[in-house]
Protein backbone atom coordinates (compact mmCIF):
# COMPACT_ATOMS: atom_id res chain seq x y z
CA UNK A 1 0.00 0.00 0.00
CA UNK A 2 1.15 3.68 -0.68
CA UNK A 3 1.49 5.48 1.97
CA UNK A 4 1.00 8.47 1.04
CA UNK A 5 -2.40 7.91 -1.85
CA UNK A 6 -3.12 10.00 -4.50
CA UNK A 7 -6.45 11.23 -5.74
CA UNK A 8 -6.88 10.22 -9.50
CA UNK A 9 -9.32 11.52 -11.57
CA UNK A 10 -9.44 9.79 -14.88
CA UNK A 11 -11.23 9.86 -18.30
CA UNK A 12 -11.61 7.83 -21.41
CA UNK A 13 -13.89 7.12 -24.13
CA UNK A 14 -13.39 3.35 -23.60
CA UNK A 15 -12.75 0.88 -20.41
CA UNK A 16 -13.17 -3.37 -20.35
CA UNK A 17 -15.79 -4.28 -18.88
CA UNK A 18 -17.37 -1.88 -20.09
CA UNK A 19 -16.86 -0.93 -23.85
CA UNK A 20 -13.86 -2.15 -25.67
CA UNK A 21 -12.61 -1.16 -29.61
CA UNK A 22 -9.00 -1.56 -29.12
CA UNK A 23 -5.90 -1.62 -26.18
CA UNK A 24 -7.01 1.87 -24.94
CA UNK A 25 -10.10 -0.51 -23.31
CA UNK A 26 -7.66 -2.52 -21.68
CA UNK A 27 -5.30 -0.14 -20.37
CA UNK A 28 -8.19 2.11 -19.19
CA UNK A 29 -10.17 -0.77 -17.13
CA UNK A 30 -6.45 -2.17 -15.83
CA UNK A 31 -5.04 0.58 -14.67
CA UNK A 32 -7.89 2.27 -12.09
CA UNK A 33 -7.62 -1.26 -10.30
CA UNK A 34 -4.49 -1.83 -10.05
CA UNK A 35 -3.96 1.88 -8.98
CA UNK A 36 -6.74 1.10 -6.59
CA UNK A 37 -4.93 -1.79 -5.25
CA UNK A 38 -1.54 0.12 -4.81
CA UNK A 39 -4.05 2.33 -2.46
CA UNK A 40 -5.22 5.67 -4.71
CA UNK A 41 -8.32 6.86 -5.00
CA UNK A 42 -9.52 6.50 -8.01
CA UNK A 43 -12.48 7.68 -9.73
CA UNK A 44 -12.73 6.68 -13.82
CA UNK A 45 -15.61 8.40 -16.09
CA UNK A 46 -16.24 7.04 -19.68
CA UNK A 47 -19.30 7.56 -22.01
CA UNK A 48 -22.32 5.61 -20.68
CA UNK A 49 -22.79 3.81 -24.54
CA UNK A 50 -26.18 1.88 -25.12
CA UNK A 51 -24.06 -1.29 -25.60
CA UNK A 52 -23.24 -1.18 -22.28
CA UNK A 53 -24.73 -3.65 -20.17
CA UNK A 54 -25.32 -1.41 -17.00
CA UNK A 55 -27.80 -3.95 -14.66
CA UNK A 56 -25.09 -6.74 -15.36
CA UNK A 57 -22.23 -4.27 -14.80
CA UNK A 58 -24.01 -2.82 -11.65
CA UNK A 59 -24.29 0.86 -13.11
CA UNK A 60 -26.73 2.56 -11.17
CA UNK A 61 -28.23 6.22 -11.59
CA UNK A 62 -26.30 8.56 -9.19
CA UNK A 63 -27.07 12.11 -10.65
CA UNK A 64 -28.53 14.37 -12.84
CA UNK A 65 -26.69 17.70 -14.44
CA UNK A 66 -26.99 19.98 -17.20
CA UNK A 67 -23.84 20.18 -19.23
CA UNK A 68 -22.81 23.46 -20.82
CA UNK A 69 -21.90 23.44 -24.32
CA UNK A 70 -21.59 25.46 -27.90
CA UNK A 71 -25.09 24.43 -28.55
CA UNK A 72 -26.68 25.22 -25.05
CA UNK A 73 -27.43 23.14 -21.77
CA UNK A 74 -27.24 19.06 -22.57
CA UNK A 75 -29.13 17.16 -19.86
CA UNK A 76 -26.35 14.12 -18.48
CA UNK A 77 -27.67 11.05 -16.26
CA UNK A 78 -24.82 10.08 -14.31
CA UNK A 79 -24.44 6.58 -13.61
CA UNK A 80 -22.32 5.00 -10.78
CA UNK A 81 -20.53 1.92 -10.46
CA UNK A 82 -17.26 0.00 -9.66
CA UNK A 83 -14.51 -1.61 -11.69
CA UNK A 84 -14.70 -5.29 -11.01
CA UNK A 85 -13.60 -6.59 -7.59
CA UNK A 86 -15.39 -3.08 -6.42
CA UNK A 87 -11.96 -1.89 -6.89
CA UNK A 88 -11.97 1.69 -7.87
CA UNK A 89 -14.95 4.24 -8.74
CA UNK A 90 -16.92 4.20 -12.16
CA UNK A 91 -18.85 7.20 -13.22
CA UNK A 92 -20.67 7.11 -16.77
CA UNK A 93 -21.95 9.83 -18.68
CA UNK A 94 -25.24 8.96 -20.19
CA UNK A 95 -27.02 10.82 -23.08
CA UNK A 96 -28.56 8.29 -25.09
CA UNK A 97 -28.92 11.07 -28.27
CA UNK A 98 -25.01 11.09 -28.27
CA UNK A 99 -24.14 7.65 -26.85
CA UNK A 100 -27.52 4.95 -27.19
CA UNK A 101 -25.91 3.65 -30.86
CA UNK A 102 -24.90 0.62 -32.53
CA UNK A 103 -20.62 1.90 -32.29
CA UNK A 104 -19.06 3.74 -30.15
CA UNK A 105 -17.06 6.27 -32.74
CA UNK A 106 -18.26 4.53 -35.69
CA UNK A 107 -21.42 2.83 -37.82
CA UNK A 108 -20.47 0.43 -40.70
CA UNK A 109 -17.21 2.07 -41.37
CA UNK A 110 -17.85 5.57 -41.20
CA UNK A 111 -17.47 7.83 -38.21
CA UNK A 112 -20.19 9.24 -36.92
CA UNK A 113 -20.48 12.94 -38.26
CA UNK A 114 -21.32 14.58 -34.77
CA UNK A 115 -18.13 12.99 -33.04
CA UNK A 116 -16.63 16.28 -32.21
CA UNK A 117 -20.27 17.43 -30.32
CA UNK A 118 -20.54 13.68 -28.87
CA UNK A 119 -16.78 13.88 -27.30
CA UNK A 120 -17.06 17.71 -26.57
CA UNK A 121 -19.84 17.00 -24.69
CA UNK A 122 -18.36 14.26 -22.73
CA UNK A 123 -14.95 16.66 -21.97
CA UNK A 124 -17.25 19.05 -20.91
CA UNK A 125 -19.41 16.57 -18.18
CA UNK A 126 -16.13 14.98 -17.08
CA UNK A 127 -15.16 18.71 -15.21
CA UNK A 128 -19.19 19.43 -14.25
CA UNK A 129 -18.56 16.21 -12.15
CA UNK A 130 -15.72 18.23 -10.12
CA UNK A 131 -17.36 20.30 -7.78
CA UNK A 132 -20.28 17.29 -7.52
CA UNK A 133 -17.13 14.98 -6.49
CA UNK A 134 -16.28 17.73 -3.83
CA UNK A 135 -19.49 18.53 -2.72
CA UNK A 136 -20.61 14.84 -2.17
CA UNK A 137 -17.45 13.81 0.05
CA UNK A 138 -14.79 16.35 -0.10
CA UNK A 139 -13.05 14.21 -2.81
CA UNK A 140 -10.81 16.39 -4.84
CA UNK A 141 -8.75 14.71 -7.31
CA UNK A 142 -4.50 15.73 -7.12
CA UNK A 143 -4.31 14.12 -10.94
CA UNK A 144 -6.41 14.23 -13.92
CA UNK A 145 -5.13 11.60 -16.44
CA UNK A 146 -7.33 11.69 -20.02
CA UNK A 147 -6.96 9.22 -22.86
CA UNK A 148 -6.66 9.91 -26.57
CA UNK A 149 -8.45 12.71 -28.45
CA UNK A 150 -12.33 11.78 -27.31
CA UNK A 151 -11.01 13.06 -24.06
CA UNK A 152 -8.30 15.96 -25.09
CA UNK A 153 -10.96 18.87 -25.22
CA UNK A 154 -11.57 18.31 -21.30
CA UNK A 155 -7.48 19.28 -20.72
CA UNK A 156 -8.35 22.13 -22.90
CA UNK A 157 -11.21 23.65 -21.17
CA UNK A 158 -9.45 22.86 -17.88
CA UNK A 159 -6.97 25.17 -18.63
CA UNK A 160 -9.72 27.72 -20.14
CA UNK A 161 -12.64 27.94 -19.38
CA UNK A 162 -12.53 26.73 -16.11
CA UNK A 163 -9.36 28.61 -15.49
CA UNK A 164 -8.99 31.02 -12.68
CA UNK A 165 -9.01 30.27 -8.84
CA UNK A 166 -11.31 26.95 -7.88
CA UNK A 167 -10.77 24.41 -5.74
CA UNK A 168 -9.29 22.86 -8.77
CA UNK A 169 -6.57 24.98 -9.57
CA UNK A 170 -3.71 23.15 -9.00
CA UNK A 171 -5.17 19.89 -10.39
CA UNK A 172 -2.01 18.36 -12.08
CA UNK A 173 -2.78 16.70 -16.05
CA UNK A 174 -1.74 14.17 -17.88
CA UNK A 175 -2.44 12.99 -21.55
CA UNK A 176 -1.81 9.60 -22.76
CA UNK A 177 -1.63 8.84 -26.63
CA UNK A 178 -2.38 5.31 -27.21
CA UNK A 179 -1.74 5.80 -31.31
CA UNK A 180 -1.26 8.82 -32.55
CA UNK A 181 -2.87 8.10 -36.16
CA UNK A 182 -6.34 8.73 -34.44
CA UNK A 183 -6.09 12.52 -33.82
CA UNK A 184 -9.76 13.68 -33.86
CA UNK A 185 -9.60 15.73 -36.85
CA UNK A 186 -13.04 17.49 -37.90
CA UNK A 187 -13.72 20.46 -40.59
CA UNK A 188 -12.89 23.98 -39.64
CA UNK A 189 -16.47 25.03 -39.41
CA UNK A 190 -17.55 22.86 -36.81
CA UNK A 191 -14.47 24.54 -34.72
CA UNK A 192 -17.70 26.18 -32.88
CA UNK A 193 -18.92 23.10 -31.51
CA UNK A 194 -16.06 22.84 -29.29
CA UNK A 195 -17.06 26.19 -27.33
CA UNK A 196 -13.84 27.84 -27.28
CA UNK A 197 -12.40 31.03 -28.65
CA UNK A 198 -11.00 31.84 -31.91
CA UNK A 199 -7.79 32.17 -30.25
CA UNK A 200 -7.00 28.92 -30.45
CA UNK A 201 -7.87 27.97 -33.36
CA UNK A 202 -4.47 28.58 -34.49
CA UNK A 203 -1.35 26.65 -35.49
CA UNK A 204 0.02 26.84 -31.61
CA UNK A 205 -3.18 25.21 -30.11
CA UNK A 206 -6.19 22.96 -32.12
CA UNK A 207 -5.67 24.14 -35.73
CA UNK A 208 -4.03 21.15 -38.11
CA UNK A 209 -3.12 22.30 -41.07
CA UNK A 210 -7.13 24.14 -41.64
CA UNK A 211 -8.92 21.08 -39.50
CA UNK A 212 -9.67 21.02 -35.90
CA UNK A 213 -7.42 18.42 -34.47
CA UNK A 214 -8.71 17.52 -30.77
CA UNK A 215 -5.55 15.43 -30.21
CA UNK A 216 -3.41 18.38 -30.80
CA UNK A 217 -5.28 20.13 -27.98
CA UNK A 218 -4.40 17.75 -25.36
CA UNK A 219 -0.94 17.64 -26.44
CA UNK A 220 -0.42 21.37 -26.12
CA UNK A 221 -3.05 22.07 -22.75
CA UNK A 222 -1.79 18.68 -20.75
CA UNK A 223 1.17 19.13 -18.06
CA UNK A 224 2.78 16.02 -18.98
CA UNK A 225 2.40 13.85 -21.75
CA UNK A 226 2.89 9.69 -21.96
CA UNK A 227 2.59 7.32 -24.66
CA UNK A 228 2.98 3.19 -23.94
CA UNK A 229 6.34 2.36 -24.23
CA UNK A 230 9.74 4.30 -24.16
CA UNK A 231 10.77 3.64 -28.05
CA UNK A 232 7.21 4.92 -29.39
CA UNK A 233 7.60 7.98 -27.15
CA UNK A 234 10.88 8.62 -29.18
CA UNK A 235 9.38 7.67 -32.26
CA UNK A 236 6.56 9.71 -32.64
CA UNK A 237 8.57 13.48 -32.14
CA UNK A 238 10.13 12.09 -36.14
CA UNK A 239 8.12 12.51 -39.24
CA UNK A 240 8.40 9.13 -40.15
CA UNK A 241 6.18 7.97 -37.35
CA UNK A 242 4.39 11.50 -35.49
CA UNK A 243 1.41 11.78 -38.49
CA UNK A 244 2.38 15.53 -38.83
CA UNK A 245 2.50 15.91 -34.93
CA UNK A 246 6.12 15.39 -34.52
CA UNK A 247 7.09 18.76 -34.08
CA UNK A 248 4.40 19.54 -32.14
CA UNK A 249 5.86 16.41 -29.52
CA UNK A 250 9.56 17.92 -29.98
CA UNK A 251 8.92 21.02 -28.58
CA UNK A 252 7.13 19.33 -25.54
CA UNK A 253 9.75 16.45 -25.35
CA UNK A 254 10.90 17.04 -21.63
CA UNK A 255 7.57 16.61 -20.98
CA UNK A 256 7.02 13.17 -22.58
CA UNK A 257 7.59 9.93 -21.61
CA UNK A 258 6.65 6.36 -22.39
CA UNK A 259 5.32 3.70 -19.83
CA UNK A 260 4.98 -0.14 -21.33
CA UNK A 261 1.43 -1.28 -20.69
CA UNK A 262 0.98 -4.12 -18.39
CA UNK A 263 -1.66 -7.37 -19.27
CA UNK A 264 -4.73 -8.39 -17.47
CA UNK A 265 -2.71 -11.57 -16.08
CA UNK A 266 -5.40 -13.10 -14.50
CA UNK A 267 -7.39 -13.30 -17.99
CA UNK A 268 -3.83 -14.20 -20.39
CA UNK A 269 -2.79 -17.10 -17.72
CA UNK A 270 -1.56 -20.76 -19.17
CA UNK A 271 -2.14 -22.25 -15.77
CA UNK A 272 -6.09 -21.32 -15.69
CA UNK A 273 -7.22 -20.08 -18.87
CA UNK A 274 -10.56 -21.43 -19.34
CA UNK A 275 -10.64 -21.18 -23.41
CA UNK A 276 -7.38 -23.47 -24.05
CA UNK A 277 -7.93 -27.71 -23.91
CA UNK A 278 -5.23 -28.03 -22.05
CA UNK A 279 -3.15 -25.73 -19.07
CA UNK A 280 0.69 -25.31 -18.14
CA UNK A 281 3.23 -23.88 -16.92
CA UNK A 282 6.63 -22.93 -17.18
CA UNK A 283 7.95 -25.87 -14.91
CA UNK A 284 5.52 -28.60 -16.95
CA UNK A 285 5.29 -27.39 -20.50
CA UNK A 286 3.52 -30.81 -21.44
CA UNK A 287 0.37 -29.08 -21.89
CA UNK A 288 1.40 -26.95 -24.06
CA UNK A 289 2.31 -29.95 -26.67
CA UNK A 290 -1.90 -30.64 -26.41
CA UNK A 291 -2.79 -27.23 -27.07
CA UNK A 292 -0.38 -27.61 -29.93
CA UNK A 293 -2.21 -30.58 -31.18
CA UNK A 294 -5.48 -29.18 -30.69
CA UNK A 295 -4.82 -26.22 -32.42
CA UNK A 296 -3.30 -28.02 -35.26
CA UNK A 297 -6.59 -29.84 -35.42
CA UNK A 298 -9.46 -26.89 -35.53
CA UNK A 299 -7.15 -25.27 -37.66
CA UNK A 300 -7.19 -28.31 -40.06
CA UNK A 301 -3.68 -28.89 -40.31
CA UNK A 302 -1.82 -32.31 -39.98
CA UNK A 303 -1.21 -32.65 -36.19
CA UNK A 304 2.45 -33.22 -36.04
CA UNK A 305 4.40 -32.21 -33.06
CA UNK A 306 7.64 -31.49 -33.84
CA UNK A 307 7.13 -28.77 -36.92
CA UNK A 308 7.26 -25.47 -36.31
CA UNK A 309 3.87 -23.67 -35.86
CA UNK A 310 3.81 -19.67 -36.11
CA UNK A 311 0.95 -18.09 -35.06
CA UNK A 312 -0.50 -14.70 -35.51
CA UNK A 313 -3.54 -13.10 -34.00
CA UNK A 314 -3.79 -9.57 -35.80
CA UNK A 315 -6.29 -6.72 -36.91
CA UNK A 316 -5.38 -6.97 -40.29
CA UNK A 317 -4.51 -3.12 -41.82
CA UNK A 318 -1.43 -1.68 -42.89
CA UNK A 319 0.09 -0.64 -39.51
CA UNK A 320 0.55 -4.32 -38.38
CA UNK A 321 2.68 -5.20 -41.89
CA UNK A 322 1.21 -8.45 -42.38
CA UNK A 323 1.67 -7.68 -46.11
CA UNK A 324 4.95 -8.91 -45.56
CA UNK A 325 4.00 -12.12 -43.90
CA UNK A 326 2.07 -12.35 -47.38
CA UNK A 327 4.87 -11.61 -49.34
CA UNK A 328 6.70 -14.32 -47.67
CA UNK A 329 4.48 -17.21 -47.42
CA UNK A 330 4.96 -19.17 -50.43
CA UNK A 331 8.69 -19.27 -49.39
CA UNK A 332 8.08 -20.19 -45.86
CA UNK A 333 5.36 -22.88 -47.47
CA UNK A 334 8.00 -24.81 -48.60
CA UNK A 335 9.56 -25.40 -45.79
CA UNK A 336 8.77 -28.09 -43.03
CA UNK A 337 6.41 -25.57 -40.98
CA UNK A 338 3.01 -24.61 -39.98
CA UNK A 339 1.71 -21.08 -40.44
CA UNK A 340 -2.19 -20.20 -38.46
CA UNK A 341 -3.94 -16.97 -38.72
CA UNK A 342 -6.28 -15.22 -37.12
CA UNK A 343 -7.77 -11.72 -38.51
CA UNK A 344 -10.01 -9.29 -39.72
CA UNK A 345 -10.01 -5.59 -40.90
CA UNK A 346 -8.97 -4.82 -44.37
CA UNK A 347 -10.92 -6.54 -47.18
CA UNK A 348 -7.81 -6.70 -49.49
CA UNK A 349 -5.83 -8.37 -47.01
CA UNK A 350 -8.17 -11.00 -45.75
CA UNK A 351 -8.68 -11.94 -49.95
CA UNK A 352 -5.16 -12.14 -50.28
CA UNK A 353 -4.54 -14.50 -46.93
CA UNK A 354 -7.75 -16.46 -48.24
CA UNK A 355 -5.70 -17.50 -51.37
CA UNK A 356 -3.10 -18.02 -49.77
CA UNK A 357 -4.76 -20.28 -47.26
CA UNK A 358 -6.50 -22.10 -50.69
CA UNK A 359 -2.80 -22.37 -52.07
CA UNK A 360 -1.17 -24.09 -48.93
CA UNK A 361 -4.24 -25.84 -47.26
CA UNK A 362 -1.75 -28.19 -45.39
CA UNK A 363 0.56 -25.25 -44.69
CA UNK A 364 -1.79 -22.27 -43.71
CA UNK A 365 -4.26 -22.13 -41.24
CA UNK A 366 -6.84 -19.36 -41.68
CA UNK A 367 -9.76 -17.58 -39.73
CA UNK A 368 -11.11 -14.30 -40.56
CA UNK A 369 -12.72 -12.58 -37.95
CA UNK A 370 -12.81 -11.67 -34.19
CA UNK A 371 -12.74 -14.73 -31.83
CA UNK A 372 -11.70 -14.25 -28.09
CA UNK A 373 -11.30 -17.98 -27.31
CA UNK A 374 -8.90 -18.80 -30.33
CA UNK A 375 -6.42 -16.26 -29.80
CA UNK A 376 -6.29 -17.86 -26.48
CA UNK A 377 -5.82 -21.17 -28.44
CA UNK A 378 -2.96 -20.20 -31.13
CA UNK A 379 -1.24 -18.22 -28.36
CA UNK A 380 -1.33 -21.65 -26.25
CA UNK A 381 -0.54 -23.88 -29.09
CA UNK A 382 1.57 -22.07 -31.33
CA UNK A 383 5.69 -21.88 -30.64
CA UNK A 384 6.02 -18.72 -32.33
CA UNK A 385 4.15 -15.58 -32.37
CA UNK A 386 5.00 -13.17 -35.86
CA UNK A 387 4.45 -9.11 -35.05
CA UNK A 388 5.98 -7.61 -38.41
CA UNK A 389 4.04 -4.32 -37.31
CA UNK A 390 5.54 -0.90 -39.35
CA UNK A 391 4.52 0.84 -36.15
CA UNK A 392 3.60 -0.23 -32.47
CA UNK A 393 3.01 2.21 -29.17
CA UNK A 394 2.54 -0.71 -27.33
CA UNK A 395 1.64 -3.51 -28.64
CA UNK A 396 -0.16 -6.30 -26.44
CA UNK A 397 0.06 -10.04 -28.27
CA UNK A 398 3.82 -10.14 -27.75
CA UNK A 399 3.06 -9.81 -24.19
CA UNK A 400 0.68 -12.46 -24.25
CA UNK A 401 2.87 -14.50 -26.20
CA UNK A 402 5.33 -14.30 -23.68
CA UNK A 403 3.64 -15.39 -20.90
CA UNK A 404 2.42 -18.48 -22.88
CA UNK A 405 6.08 -19.39 -23.86
CA UNK A 406 5.20 -18.75 -27.49
CA UNK A 407 8.61 -17.17 -28.83
CA UNK A 408 7.52 -13.90 -30.47
CA UNK A 409 9.11 -12.49 -33.51
CA UNK A 410 8.82 -8.95 -33.89
CA UNK A 411 9.61 -6.09 -35.71
CA UNK A 412 12.18 -3.68 -33.66
CA UNK A 413 9.44 -0.56 -33.18
CA UNK A 414 7.38 1.03 -30.43
CA UNK A 415 6.84 -1.08 -27.64
CA UNK A 416 7.72 -4.45 -29.45
CA UNK A 417 11.64 -3.26 -29.26
CA UNK A 418 10.92 -2.44 -25.60
CA UNK A 419 9.65 -5.80 -24.35
CA UNK A 420 11.05 -8.04 -26.26
CA UNK A 421 14.63 -9.03 -25.72
CA UNK A 422 16.53 -10.50 -28.87
CA UNK A 423 18.31 -13.53 -29.00
CA UNK A 424 21.79 -13.37 -29.45
CA UNK A 425 24.01 -16.45 -27.91
CA UNK A 426 25.52 -14.37 -25.16
CA UNK A 427 21.96 -12.70 -24.27
CA UNK A 428 20.37 -16.46 -23.99
CA UNK A 429 23.73 -17.62 -21.65
CA UNK A 430 22.27 -14.27 -19.57
CA UNK A 431 19.07 -15.77 -19.41
CA UNK A 432 17.72 -12.31 -20.90
CA UNK A 433 16.53 -13.53 -24.46
CA UNK A 434 12.99 -14.05 -25.20
CA UNK A 435 12.36 -13.77 -29.02
CA UNK A 436 13.59 -12.20 -32.28
CA UNK A 437 13.71 -8.95 -34.14
CA UNK A 438 13.99 -7.61 -37.37
CA UNK A 439 14.95 -3.90 -38.01
CA UNK A 440 13.85 -3.20 -41.83
CA UNK A 441 10.17 -3.63 -42.79
CA UNK A 442 10.96 -5.56 -46.08
CA UNK A 443 10.17 -9.18 -46.71
CA UNK A 444 14.01 -10.14 -46.88
CA UNK A 445 14.44 -9.17 -43.18
CA UNK A 446 11.71 -10.69 -42.36
CA UNK A 447 12.45 -13.97 -43.84
CA UNK A 448 16.30 -14.02 -42.56
CA UNK A 449 14.62 -13.23 -39.14
CA UNK A 450 12.22 -16.26 -39.29
CA UNK A 451 14.41 -18.45 -40.50
CA UNK A 452 16.78 -17.73 -37.85
CA UNK A 453 13.98 -18.35 -35.12
CA UNK A 454 13.47 -22.16 -37.09
CA UNK A 455 17.41 -22.50 -36.18
CA UNK A 456 17.26 -22.04 -33.12
CA UNK A 457 13.89 -24.05 -32.46
CA UNK A 458 15.34 -27.69 -34.52
CA UNK A 459 18.08 -27.26 -31.82
CA UNK A 460 16.32 -27.44 -29.14
CA UNK A 461 18.34 -26.39 -25.49
CA UNK A 462 18.68 -22.51 -26.58
CA UNK A 463 14.65 -22.51 -27.37
CA UNK A 464 13.82 -23.82 -24.04
CA UNK A 465 16.24 -20.92 -22.42
CA UNK A 466 14.20 -18.36 -24.58
CA UNK A 467 10.58 -19.85 -23.35
CA UNK A 468 11.62 -19.70 -19.92
CA UNK A 469 13.44 -16.17 -19.96
CA UNK A 470 9.76 -15.40 -22.00
CA UNK A 471 7.48 -16.41 -19.04
CA UNK A 472 9.70 -15.31 -16.39
CA UNK A 473 9.27 -11.54 -17.60
CA UNK A 474 7.27 -9.47 -15.55
CA UNK A 475 4.37 -8.23 -17.88
CA UNK A 476 1.88 -7.39 -14.94
CA UNK A 477 -0.26 -4.45 -14.85
CA UNK A 478 1.41 -3.49 -11.10
CA UNK A 479 4.65 -2.75 -12.76
CA UNK A 480 3.15 -0.38 -14.89
CA UNK A 481 0.62 1.33 -12.21
CA UNK A 482 3.95 1.54 -10.01
CA UNK A 483 5.88 3.51 -13.22
CA UNK A 484 2.45 5.76 -13.69
CA UNK A 485 2.32 6.63 -9.78
CA UNK A 486 5.87 7.74 -10.16
CA UNK A 487 5.45 10.43 -13.00
CA UNK A 488 2.44 11.62 -11.12
CA UNK A 489 4.39 12.37 -8.11
CA UNK A 490 7.16 13.75 -10.66
CA UNK A 491 3.90 16.20 -12.11
CA UNK A 492 2.81 17.00 -9.19
CA UNK A 493 6.22 18.52 -8.35
CA UNK A 494 6.30 20.70 -11.57
CA UNK A 495 5.17 24.07 -11.61
P1 LIG B 1 -4.07 -3.21 -31.49
O1 LIG B 1 -4.67 -2.64 -30.23
O2 LIG B 1 -3.30 -2.24 -32.32
O3 LIG B 1 -5.02 -4.03 -32.31
P2 LIG B 1 -2.54 -4.90 -29.67
O4 LIG B 1 -1.53 -5.97 -29.88
O5 LIG B 1 -2.21 -3.82 -28.70
O6 LIG B 1 -2.92 -4.28 -31.07
O7 LIG B 1 -3.89 -5.56 -29.16
C1 LIG B 1 -4.56 -6.45 -29.97
C2 LIG B 1 -5.53 -7.21 -29.11
O8 LIG B 1 -6.63 -7.61 -29.90
C3 LIG B 1 -4.95 -8.46 -28.52
O9 LIG B 1 -5.63 -8.69 -27.30
C4 LIG B 1 -5.32 -9.54 -29.56
O10 LIG B 1 -5.41 -10.80 -28.98
C5 LIG B 1 -6.67 -9.02 -29.97
N1 LIG B 1 -7.06 -9.37 -31.34
C6 LIG B 1 -6.66 -8.80 -32.50
N2 LIG B 1 -7.27 -9.36 -33.55
C7 LIG B 1 -8.07 -10.32 -33.05
C8 LIG B 1 -8.97 -11.27 -33.63
N3 LIG B 1 -9.17 -11.33 -34.94
N4 LIG B 1 -9.64 -12.10 -32.80
C9 LIG B 1 -9.44 -12.05 -31.46
N5 LIG B 1 -8.61 -11.18 -30.86
C10 LIG B 1 -7.94 -10.32 -31.64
Amino acid sequence: MDPYPLNILMASPEAVPFAKTGGLADVAGALPRELARLGHRVCLVIPRYGTIDGAALGLKEWRRLAVPTALGPIDAIIEQGTLPDGRGRVLAVRHDPYFDRAGLYQEAGRDYSDNLERFAFFSRAVLELLPILKEESGWVPDVFHAHDWQTALSLVYLRTLYAGPSPFHGLRTMFTIHNIGYQGLFPAMDYWKTGLGTELFTPKALEFYGSVSLLKGGLVFADFLTTVSPTYSREIQTPEFGFGLDGVLRERQDRLAGIVNGIDVDLWNPTADPYVPCRYSASDLSGKTVCKAALQREMNLPVRAEVPLLGIVSRLTEQKGLDLVADVLPELAMLDLQVVLLGSGDPAAEARFRALHAQFPRKVGLSIGFDEGLAHRIEAGADMLLMPSRYEPCGLSQLYSLRYGTVPIVRRTGGLADTVVPYSPQAIREGRATGFLFGEAAKDALLTTVLLALRVYAEGEEWKALIRAGMGTNVSWAKSARAYVELYRKMLELR
